[in-house]
């Protein structure tokens, strides 16, 4: 992977090397062309509706289409690498979130600089995760679940969007704090691990609310309890972790966009304010109100609140994660 981080230095020198002027004319014309969402998750899954809905609505502020292109495998590490080692132009965007920006530094050895490599362009709504089974699963609720779990123990399999994914993490939070063991299996994202759940074939995911949110309404899968100190609005029978049965199991999971360090300030500005757009509108928020995502507060919607909210949490969670002892792929 040398050639790429070269071929990225020999881009960002000679963006750096326009003079001044030419640089604000050619930001002023961004964008040009369409720009990509990288997305390092399956499609169908939480990451990519995320990346759709936003993408979708911003199409219409920035005048031009947003594609979106799935990179997967390993927790999302190879795709955010993509856009670490891509032209510093605007052109090619990362969309993560909470694992893949803090969690995969502390498991992976990464090939680029989570901090340094990338820069933050606005923090994007948050979720909690659902702890969901299958169907067919004979617990009425959490302490059922657990119980049920521990008689079945060599037989139970949860699914993950692989090791170091904020379903894997929440899966092994789960098992050391109910004394818990299962079969971790990895898939390129919760989408298809969501659709194997839904078929039977694994029997549990930590799931983000907004992925398994649809399903646990029409009946096709259970959901016992949320990774949160509070309900969800739009979910409110469902007991938090604390009143479940598994307390103190407290994720969530915050999306953000990123571009390569280097980008021009004026087309971070534009790309920020498209999402700040997007988010403000009703029937934006009323989408993802009813998937169980929470806008962060206009506040916190710049790209400095992004940055300092990723600090804090690698603080918070690498020490855990090391501790821990998880191991990539
Ligand atoms: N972000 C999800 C997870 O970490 C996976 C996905 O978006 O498909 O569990």
């Amino acid at each position: 992977m040398k050639l790429p981080r070269r071929a990225f230095l020999r881009l960002a020198t000679r963006a750096a090397a326009l003079p001044a002027v030419s640089r604000i004319a050619w930001a002023q014309g961004y964008p040009a062309r369409p720009i990509t969402f990288n997305v390092p998750f399956a499609a169908g899954g939480p990451s990519d509706a995320m990346a759709r809905v936003m993408g979708e609505r911003m199409r219409g502020a920035l005048g031009q289409p947003i594609l979106i292109e799935n990179v997967v495998g390993a927790a999302g590490s190879i795709g955010v690498g993509r856009v670490a080692h891509a032209p510093p132009d605007g052109y090619t965007v990362s969309v993560g979130h909470w694992s893949t920006h803090v969690v995969n530094g502390a498991i992976y050895d990464l090939n680029y600089d989570l901090l340094k490599d990338l820069v933050p362009v606005v923090r994007l709504p948050s979720n909690p995760q659902l702890i969901v089974s299958k169907k067919n699963v004979p617990a009425a609720n959490l302490k059922e679940l657990i119980a049920w779990l521990k008689a079945n123990e060599s037989r139970t399999a949860a699914g993950n969007a692989g090791a170091g994914s904020a379903s894997h993490i929440a899966e092994i939070y789960f098992q050391n704090i109910t004394g818990t063991r299962f079969t971790l299996v990895p898939y390129r994202g919760t989408g298809p691990a969501l659709n194997d759940l839904v078929a039977g074939q694994i029997d549990l995911i930590l799931d983000q609310a907004s992925n398994s949110m649809a399903q646990v309404r029409a009946g096709t899968i259970k959901a016992y309890a949320v990774t949160a100190k509070t309900r969800l609005p739009s979910l409110p029978e469902i007991p938090t972790v604390d009143e479940a049965g598994a307390p103190g199991l407290y994720i969530s999971v915050w999306y953000g966009l990123w571009v390569p360090k280097g980008t021009p300030k004026d087309v971070i500005a534009k790309l920020g304010d498209a999402a700040i757009a997007a988010m403000a509108d009703p029937k934006v928020q009323t989408r993802m109100a009813d998937f169980g995502l929470e806008m962060p507060p206009p506040e916190q919607q710049t790209p400095e609140a992004l940055g300092a909210l990723q600090k804090a949490e690698i603080e918070k969670w690498w020490p855990i994660i090391k501790a821990a002892s998880i191991k990539a792929e």
